[in-house]
């Protein structure tokens, strides 16, 4: 397949979330590096929508580059915040009349969570934010778990649970790829 990895933000600029001394922007930045390398090692083709940090708050270019891409999969990786350090988990978004998204996002949320052992928020709608609007493929924007929460914040700086986030976005895709679910979830009315 072809697959866009967005690493959400985009450095120091407009660095995301903040907590304990690192940035969302770096974060997300690791993980989609090691996930475009299972990918690729798994024979598909991946771009990502930058490989280091950039000057450009701006959120369009993004899924103009998908488009440009001809990507079949758009995922933009998160890490979520909260006021209440308490919050943790993990939560899929999709656009909620895309049935390919929300497919996509149930087979991410499925591996996330059965590979970091996180809690399980579920999949989510959002018809706003631009990387799930301006998308011409399925897309998704995962947020992995949170950066507020101390426990989450060391398994996401962790270079082998780094990792683990980045098998479970990588099988998830290959799950939404086999189709299987889409079909299972239908059946079962979900
Ligand atoms: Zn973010």
């Amino acid at each position: 397949m072809r697959i866009c990895i967005d690493p959400g933000h985009s450095g120091p600029m407009e660095p995301g979330a903040c907590a304990g001394g690192v940035t969302e922007a770096a974060i997300v930045l690791a993980i989609a590096k090691m996930t475009a390398k299972i990918l690729t090692d798994r024979g598909h083709k991946v771009l990502l929508t930058r490989e280091d940090d950039i000057e450009d708050d701006s959120l369009l270019w993004r899924a103009e580059a998908a488009w440009k891409f001809r990507a079949e999969i758009f995922v933009s990786l998160h890490c979520n915040a909260a006021t209440d350090p308490a919050a943790h988990g993990t939560e899929v978004f999709y656009y909620p009349t895309s049935e390919n998204g929300h497919a996509l996002a149930r087979c991410i949320q499925a591996e996330l969570v059965k590979n970091c052992q996180t809690a399980d928020r579920g999949v989510k709608t959002n018809d706003e934010w631009t990387v799930l609007v301006e998308t011409a493929c399925p897309a998704v924007l995962a947020e992995m778990a949170f950066l507020s929460n101390d426990r989450e914040r060391e398994m996401l700086t962790d270079r082998f649970l780094q990792r683990q986030f980045a098998v479970g976005i990588a099988n998830g895709i290959e799950q939404y790829g086999k189709g299987g679910t889409l079909f299972a979830g239908m059946a079962a009315g979900a």
